[in-house]
């Protein structure tokens, strides 16, 4: 990009605050808005502008990105940015928003003019820091103000289909998050059957360690739970929750049936009733114990 792009993020928590920070990095101005302030306030020391409300902040911008909770809080945000969009604006819906979601807002999109990508992205808290996301794009690909986008957040776009309304890129990250999901509750059960058993973890990982049977979730999320720093999230669990809920209402779409989501989701229930919803989705570990 020769030009610095005016991009308006909404939604600075995890991923969001990160992605931002990288955009300006890349030199693009940068407008963020969160519905609590104290969470985009520390993004001023980047010089990013913090914007009082969603229409402030996409005022003037050339893309707005989306990186919130959910497709219902996607939709309250952008209804009340509209009144300050341009036709012709791209979004960038990055927010995990599920089948039904995501067509929901293509719809907004269209009904304003904005030009829509379904761009959800893979990687945690540490490689949104690092800009080293893999972005799952479906849109026009040649589209310059995209592509500066997805450069700044990402290491990798992987383009799905010419046509954000297709939901192409949701559906391949639902499947992957499917993947995540149970490589998460796989060693959190691993580990508390360890614990159950009297077994010493380090054997279960020296056993498995640069085999086909390793993996770096193993080890990532592993360590939360040896460490027991499952406070410190990258991806929280209740977010995770949602997100389990979005595959399975997905599958029973595509008439597919899920036991091992439905039983992910049965873990996070317990875990989150236990009082581990903020903490990271490793938490599952504790859904085998009574607390
Ligand atoms: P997060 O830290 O919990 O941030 C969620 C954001 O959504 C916050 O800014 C929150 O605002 C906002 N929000 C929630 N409900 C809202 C509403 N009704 N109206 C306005 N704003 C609302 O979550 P995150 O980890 O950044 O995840 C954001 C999205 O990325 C989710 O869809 C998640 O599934 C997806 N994702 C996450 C990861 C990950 O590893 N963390 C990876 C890939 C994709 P407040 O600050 O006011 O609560």
């Amino acid at each position: 990009m020769s030009e610095p792009l005016h991009i308006a993020v909404l939604g600075t928590g995890i991923m969001g605050a990160a992605m931002a920070r990288n955009l300006a990095r890349a030199g693009h101005r940068v407008t963020a808005w969160n519905r609590s302030g104290d969470k985009a306030a520390p993004l001023a020391a980047d010089g990013i502008a913090v914007a009082g409300t969603p229409a402030e902040a996409v005022a003037d911008a050339d893309a707005i990105l989306t990186m919130l909770y959910d497709g219902p809080a996607v939709q309250e945000v952008v209804a009340q940015a509209a009144p300050a969009l341009r036709p012709g604006v791209r979004w960038i819906q990055s927010t995990t928003a599920g089948l039904d979601g995501a067509a929901a807002l293509a719809a907004l999109a269209a009904e304003h003019g904005l030009v829509y990508f379904d761009a959800p992205v893979l990687g945690t808290r540490a490689p949104a820091e690092a800009g080293q996301l893999t972005v799952l794009a479906a849109g026009p690909a040649d589209d310059p103000v995209a592509n500066a986008v997805f450069d700044a957040v990402g290491a990798k776009t992987v383009w799905t289909g010419p046509d954000g309304a297709d939901a192409s890129a949701s559906r391949l990250k639902l499947v992957a998050n499917s993947w995540v999901l149970v490589l998460t509750h796989g060693i959190g059960e691993v580990l508390a059957l360890a614990k159950g058993l009297g077994v010493d973890p380090q054997g279960f990982y020296d056993l498995i360690q640069g085999g086909p049977l390793d993996a770096g979730y193993a080890h990532a999320k592993g360590a939360l739970i040896l460490d027991g720093s499952t406070d410190q999230a990258s991806f929280g669990l209740d977010t995770a929750l949602k997100d389990t809920r979005l595959i399975i209402a997905a599958a029973e779409a595509g008439g597919v049936r899920l036991d091992l989501a439905e039983a992910g989701a049965e873990r996070f229930r317990r875990a989150s009733a236990q009082g581990h919803g903020d903490e990271d989705m490793a938490a599952t570990y504790f859904a085998s114990f009574d607390e």
